[in-house]
């Protein structure tokens, strides 16, 4: 009896094994090969890790320029270095600044998404964030006196540009946080390609711009991080896409009063948002789309969120929600597999109608 136990445990043990490795047939050795050619790049940058991996002959010279590339965007957006543009525009006491190119674009497109967002994205709210301290990790919750006085110096509307040049209201600040290292991975991924590559992965603190697909052809698997602890939900197999997740889980804090404080502020309250979203991911062909959308959408909310990928339906979404539902738009239904504990969720598809 308990030899028959035994083997059947082993004969399921070899199966699930068998499952496991048949459904990547030669992985293994291929990735070995394609690691043996890669060449990566890892620095800090933009407040944040970056590794760049890219395969192809000139591998190394396009890393080492799309590297100069990153650095000199954080020269011009840093907020807290003097010679940056953007700090010359937070000091300017309402006088119009002259931006360069790069600023004047990224700026264009912040205030763009701004205004069509309905300012669930404003990148004009960074005093609120202060406030709460993210922006220097000593954390407070501020008095609700205090935010209301704060909400008077936020409003993207407010922001005046003219060509590549941009005059702000005194009191009021500018910053890319959420949507800057977007850009960046764009122009990283445009100087890659100007060099002849085509094949590149690059993580940006957590933000995936993929230039083409992997040497051998084959999409991209990029982990979908599990918002409620270790591991990943899934798996999404894309090619030539920025894949972005913005949540909660990514920096937040515990108040005196037990509550959790999350780093995505909804600027029509000045508060953290709390719709009842964990995660949203956006798979978009531009990586400053897909920079600015997750953290937007995170503030709109699940429904809300939904009517908007409606309305444009220009890119993808993944949204889990802190009862544990996955709902993913229709257009990445057959890229995307759940993993480990999560393998029975179900996932609800949004369709276009
Ligand atoms: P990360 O900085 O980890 O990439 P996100 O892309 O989600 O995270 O961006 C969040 C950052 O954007 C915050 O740290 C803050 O600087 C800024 N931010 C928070 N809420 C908003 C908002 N509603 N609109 C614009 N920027 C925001
Ligand atoms: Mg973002």
């Amino acid at each position: 009896m308990l030899k028959r136990y035994i083997y059947q445990i082993l004969l399921i043990t070899c199966c699930l094994c068998l499952v496991s490795c048949d459904s990547e047939p030669g992985i293994g050795r291929q990735r070995n090969t394609e690691r043996s050619q890669a060449k990566e790049r890892e620095f800090f940058a933009m407040d944040t890790y970056m590794t760049f991996t890219a395969y192809g002959q000139e591998a190394d010279t396009a890393l080492q320029a799309a590297e100069e590339e990153i650095h000199k965007l954080e020269g011009e957006w840093s907020v807290t270095d003097e010679n940056s543009e953007i700090y010359k525009i937070n000091h300017s006491q309402g006088a119009p600044v002259t931006l360069s190119q790069d600023t004047a674009k990224i700026l264009d497109f912040a205030l763009e998404m701004a205004r069509q967002t309905d300012g669930a994205l404003d990148p004009t709210i960074y005093p609120i964030m202060t406030a709460w301290g993210f922006t220097t990790d000593q954390n407070r919750i501020p008095s609700s006196e205090e935010i209301e006085s704060l909400l008077e110096n936020v409003g993207y509307e407010q922001a005046v540009l003219n060509g590549n040049q941009i005059q702000l209201p005194a009191g009021m600040e500018l910053d890319l946080g959420a949507v800057g290292k977007g850009y960046a991975g764009d122009l990283a991924a445009e100087i890659l390609k100007d060099r002849g590559i085509t094949s590149a992965l690059l993580d940006i603190g957590g933000n995936i711009q993929a230039v083409g697909s992997r040497p051998d052809g084959s999409d991209w698997r990029l982990g979908i991080r599990n918002p409620f602890g270790e591991g990943q939900v899934g798996v999404l197999f894309v090619s030539d896409r920025a894949v972005v997740t913005s949540g909660n889980y990514e920096r937040y804090f515990a108040g005196d009063d037990g509550q959790i404080y999350g780093h995505i502020i909804d600027p029509s309250t000045g508060y953290p948002a709390d719709t009842g979203l964990a995660s949203v991911t956006i798979i978009a062909e531009e990586g400053k789309v897909g920079d600015a959308l997750p953290t937007a959408m995170f503030v709109k909310g699940p429904q809300e969120a939904e009517e908007y990928w409606r309305a444009h339906q220009d890119f993808d979404m993944l949204m889990i929600t802190e009862d544990g539902e996955i709902r993913l738009t229709e257009g990445i239904q057959d890229s995307f597999t759940l993993s480990g504990s999560f393998a029975n969720m179900e996932v609800q598809v949004i369709r276009s109608q």
